[in-house]
């Protein structure tokens, strides 16, 4: 479908002159981000994006054919951003922002019109559990309890921090019995954790799912504490009024409002390098720009040292880390996205109509295995029994539909090479969405009736859009052993440093990852203030590298 992009710019802004601190690549989030706060330090910065529109994957479009139907095409459910340090030190609600946390946040309905609930107040969603399993809810409170200490004094402010090396944090952690308790647990899988913890399939496929929504691989060692920490956060799903591309354009008002420039359709062809260091981009159209202080990629390994830089300038062995850096392991996302007459209503209301007002919805979810099998099918290329999840936006913003009208849609994971060739999906992608929508309907039967117009997203068309999700992989690199932390993107190079002095790296290639978290970014902008010896009183965490 050809779409248009919500509050976009048309207009390309011309930077004021060709030499600035410094320069930026990639207007995502994260890009946005660390201009933002380098801003607000007193530097002169410019940022180059490729689209028409800044914001990555914080993107919202609107239907052509159907003017006022709005599709948040990448990141819907912003996890907790209100709570992120940027977003108060950016002053995001001042430059418009607003985000929306429904109470009943994650349902998941089963075929029988069961329904397992998470909600903001962990004593509903322990009273949710109870229905399944008196043990497994008295299992939750346990591990929530336990680990809200671990959550609220390690892991969040290890997300919002440069990362230590591995044998300082085992050291660090091992001083306390909250760190070592954390190091036990981390020993496990998440499908061991799961397993030795829970009793009953409905939680244990729940649990399993929605920690692999979050991308972390079930099946590896060194993640068993996610499941734990997902069941102790304080962090819940949101949304943004107006779409997700609202929170962008805050952060487009924040950057400008510091003096930032950002330059659109612009996409780079060179990451300039002088005597050893990083002084400027020449760009496709042949224009140079000249940094004083640093350049800062936000794009992943494979554009930033394979792409943009001469390859007698990047070590052998840099070389070859790049390219083992690895993409899309658990599978990208395939969207239905759909303009209704009305909300989906759930069969499942009858006993529960609380679903009425249910955020994100997961369907199809039936056994246990069925995550894993996910995975086995991205492997062959091949399609999977239907697991899917989504919203409808408009139950919680009716301002992203026409008056009366709403929005829905579901995500699935599916493989990027479909029968071995990722271009086999623009034969496939609309037929699957009708399996889709066939699915949803056996939930929802008024969908039947409801539907009035559709289209779909491709992993190839997110590859498309965002280059820098290689394979479509929504994280920009996976979340496995060797690619996390210190060793995001490769092992040793979590410092947001590179070897080229005045480059750095700021996206989602880097600690703590991808989604809409915005610490990448924040976590670079500790660094290069810190490299360039300037003071920001306004980060909420010292600045310690
Ligand atoms: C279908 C889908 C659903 C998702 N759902 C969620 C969700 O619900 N919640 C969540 O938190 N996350 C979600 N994500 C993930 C989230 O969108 C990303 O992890 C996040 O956008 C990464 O932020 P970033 O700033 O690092 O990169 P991006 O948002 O990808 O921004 C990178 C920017 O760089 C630009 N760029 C790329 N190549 C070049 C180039 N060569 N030159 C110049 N500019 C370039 C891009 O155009 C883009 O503007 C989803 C992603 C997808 C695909």
């Amino acid at each position: 479908m050809d779409a248009r992009h919500k509050g976009g710019h048309d207009d390309v802004v011309i930077g004021m002159s060709d030499t600035y601190d410094g320069i930026i690549l990639g207007a995502g989030h994260n890009g946005l981000i660390l201009q933002a706060y380098l801003g607000k330090a007193g530097l002169k910065t410019l940022t180059l994006e490729r689209k028409a529109v800044a914001g990555g994957g914080l993107a919202t479009l609107e239907d052509p054919r159907h003017p006022g139907f709005l599709h948040n095409t990448h990141a819907f459910f912003q996890r907790a951003i209100t709570t992120m340090p940027w977003y108060a030190d950016l002053e995001l609600e001042r430059h418009g922002a607003h985000l929306i946390e429904p109470e009943l946040n994650v349902a998941l309905i089963t075929r029988d019109q069961r329904a397992l609930e998470w909600w903001t107040d962990i004593e509903r969603t322990i009273a949710s559990f109870e229905t399944f399993s008196k043990r497994d809810a008295e299992t939750l409170r346990r591990w929530h309890n336990d680990f809200v200490p671990i959550v609220r004094d390690i892991l969040i402010p290890e997300g919002r921090s440069p990362p230590l090396s591995p044998d300082e944090r085992a050291a660090r952690l091992r001083r306390t019995a909250a760190g070592r308790r954390l190091m036990e647990v981390s020993a496990l899988s998440p499908l061991e954790f799961v397993h030795q913890e829970f009793e009953h399939p409905t939680v244990k496929a729940g649990l399993l799912f929605f920690n692999g929504l979050r991308e972390v691989d079930l099946r590896v060692r060194g993640f068993g504490h996610h499941i734990a920490a997902l069941l102790a956060s304080p962090a819940k799903a949101q949304m943004s009024r107006g779409g997700s591309a609202a929170v962008a354009r805050a952060l487009e008002a924040a950057v400008r409002e510091s003096g930032g420039e950002i330059r659109l359709l612009c996409e780079p062809r060179r990451i300039l390098v002088e005597g050893g260091r990083a002084v400027g981009v020449e760009t496709a159209a042949g224009e140079v720009f000249r940094a004083r202080h640093f350049v800062a990629s936000s794009l992943n390994p494979h554009q930033t040292f394979l792409d943009l830089i001469d390859d007698a300038l990047v070590p052998r062995q840099v070389r070859d880390q790049v390219a083992r850096f690895q993409y899309n392991l658990l599978a990208p996302l395939f969207a239905l996205n759909l303009n209704l007459a009305e909300p989906p209503r759930y069969e499942a209301r009858a006993n529960h109509p609380e679903l009425d007002r249910a955020f994100m919805v997961i369907l199809g979810l039936d056994h246990v295995d069925q995550f894993p099998e996910i995975v086995r099918h991205h492997e062959a290329g091949t399609v999977p029994p239907t697991v899917m999840w989504g919203a409808c936006p408009t139950l919680f913003d009716q301002s992203q539909a026409p008056a009366g009208r709403h929005t829905a849609f579901m995500w699935e994971k599916l493989p990027y090479r479909l029968n071995g060739d990722p271009g086999t999906w623009d034969r496939a992608g609309a037929q699957h969405g009708e399996a889709m929508l066939a699915l949803w309907r056996q939930y929802a039967p008024n969908l039947r009736d409801a539907v009035l117009d559709s289209f779909v997203c491709t992993p190839l068309d997110t590859e498309r859009s965002l280059p820098n999700m290689r394979e479509g992989d929504l994280l920009v690199g996976a979340f496995t052993n060797g690619q996390v932390g210190y060793d995001r993107p490769f092992r040793g190079a979590g410092t947001y440093r590179t070897h080229i002095p005045g480059l750095y790296l700021c996206g989602s290639s880097s600690h703590p990852g991808g989604n809409i978290t915005g610490l990448p970014a924040y976590n670079a902008a500790q660094v290069l203030l810190a490299d360039l010896g300037l003071k920001a009183d306004w980060l909420s965490l010292p600045v310690a590298v």
